[in-house]
């Protein structure tokens, strides 16, 4: 038995059914989560209701200091967390995955414990004094998805508990255990009914977008639901932080150093084996490095092992589930009928246990093609020949996404200045897919709207109010 299974208490459903969850590296069973309905999310949110004015009340520090010891809870149980994580979503534990993922939550919830918010002095002359305050919402509703369920799920409640709001969280139905045993640590930090988790499908979502004793719902995922949660939320004007999809284009500049940025290249790519909103995902190289950055790219993949999460060994895994493992091998099928030329991997073996798609490479790729203008979401990289910066920031900015990009030059003043040219919401220099609790982070154009972490985090999860006299 697994020394997580003491973390998988829950509220008990009213179906009283519960559903197993398969680890997709070998199809064993991980363990149950309760099949939970709306009438369970009825329970959650009125439990949320009634303790949230308290924990209103008892101000900023105190909130703060439970959240800096639901980060040493955290840590105290993180090797639990991590295995349960890996078995569960597919991560190995080692690399910038499990145990990485467990430890970004301790991180996240201290720096948002810590950072301050002061009430803002927007006018003070003598005859006007006004004053921006940021009060708490009331309940906010979480609901997230499988790629980084945990380090997600803290991405949402902590500024949401910290600004005296209660919280409902809605997971994806493939990683609800992960997210069950993370809350459950926390919660022994916590007043009882303030932080709940529950474990239904979209209809449950749905319903929590159109509470009407939901304030905000902070919701991470796919565009398509982000439009349908703008839909349902309209009824109660709810306020929404929008973090969706992405297709985040690199650009490298042809004085870079093929060599130098390969690794760096690889991981902004590949990290959580390509299940990252906001991972590299169409790579623009000049022609004149093309043939280098390609052979060197190969190189660092060639290297990195994949397989089953629990073995130290591995730190790229399975695709969490049959339908992305599906849209991957689709897409990069599409490519090589295309005419591309795949230079790594491309050949899933069969008839073996877990959803393992190889490390993939392909290049002489169109910009049209369905593996560059679609968000793979997956270990396949499409690298695509430029001859003309002004093209390539063109191509980059042809998509209707927006969430991060990236530029690669050993010209600082260069690459800035091809990043103010690129429409993301965020941009890296010689890194992709950095993030920083102290640095905001959100999408431009279908990506989403609202900042997360930092100050801009804190404000978003409290109602602004001006106090004029
Ligand atoms: P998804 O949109 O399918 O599901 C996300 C969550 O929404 C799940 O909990 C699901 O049950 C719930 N949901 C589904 N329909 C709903 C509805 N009508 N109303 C309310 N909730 C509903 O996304 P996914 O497949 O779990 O995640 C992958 C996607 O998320 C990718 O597109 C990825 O780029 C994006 N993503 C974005 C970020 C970011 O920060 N921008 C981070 C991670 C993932």
């Amino acid at each position: 038995m697994e020394t997580y299974a003491d973390l998988l208490t829950a509220i008990a459903p009213t179906s009283g059914k519960t559903r197993t969850l398969l680890d997709p590296a070998t199809g064993e069973a991980v363990g149950d989560a309760p099949v939970h309905g709306v009438e369970d999310l009825e329970r959650a949110v009125s439990a949320a209701v009634a303790a949230q004015p308290a924990w209103a009340a008892l101000g900023h520090e105190a909130r703060s200091a439970a959240l800096l010891k639901a980060a040493d809870a955290v840590e105290r149980n993180a090797e639990e967390l991590a295995r349960l994580l890996s078995r569960e979503q597919g991560k190995p534990l080692n690399g910038p995955n499990a145990r990485f993922e467990v430890g970004a939550c301790a991180a996240w919830l201290r720096a948002t414990a810590t950072t301050e918010l002061a009430p803002e002095t927007v006018v003070d002359d003598g005859a006007t004094h006004a004053e921006i305050h940021y009060r708490p919402i009331g309940v906010v509703g979480a609901i997230g998805p499988w790629n980084w369920p945990m380090m997600i799920t803290v991405w949402q409640i902590a500024p949401a508990l910290r600004m005296g709001n209660a919280v409902v969280v809605k997971p994806s139905e493939y990683t609800p255990l992960s997210v069950l045993a993370l809350v459950n640590v926390i919660n022994r930090e916590l007043p009882e009914g303030l932080l709940s988790v529950i474990c239904g499908g979209r209809e449950v979502g749905a319903r929590l977008s159109e509470h009407p004793a939901i304030g905000k719902i902070m919701f991470t995922g796919s565009t398509a639901t982000g439009k349908a949660i703008i839909k349902s939320s309209a009824g109660t004007v709810k306020r929404l932080t929008l973090e969706l999809g992405g297709n985040d284009a690199g650009i490298v500049l042809p004085d870079a150093d093929p060599k130098a940025i390969a690794e760096d290249l690889f991981w902004g790519a590949f990290i959580n084996t390509g299940q990252t909103c906001a991972a590299l995902k169409r790579l623009y190289v000049h022609e004149d490095i093309y043939a280098e950055v390609c052979e060197a790219l190969t190189a660092v993949a060639a290297a990195v092992p994949m397989g089953v999460g629990l073995d130290e060994a591995n730190v790229l895994g399975p695709l969490q589930n049959k339908a992305q493992y599906d849209i991957v091998a689709r897409l990069v099928e599409a490519a090589r009928d295309s005419g591309a030329t795949v230079l790594l991997g491309g050949d899933p073996k069969t008839g073996q246990p877990g959803y393992f798609y190889p490390t993939t490479l392909v290049a002489d790729i169109d910009n049209d093609n369905p593996l560059v203008a679609e968000e793979q979401f997956g270990p396949a990289l499409p690298i695509i020949k430029y001859s003309s910066v002004d093209d390539a920031v063109a191509m980059a900015n042809a998509l209707d996404v927006g969430l991060g990009a990236s530029v690669w030059s050993a010209d600082l003043d260069a690459a800035r200045s091809v990043a103010a040219r690129l429409q993301s919401g965020t941009v890296w220099i010689n890194k992709h897919g950095a993030i920083d609790p102290r640095i905001p982070f959100g999408g431009a154009k279908q990506s989403g709207y609202g900042l997360e972490f930092g100050v801009e985090g804190l404000k978003s999860l409290g109602v602004p109010q001006v106090i004029n006299g």
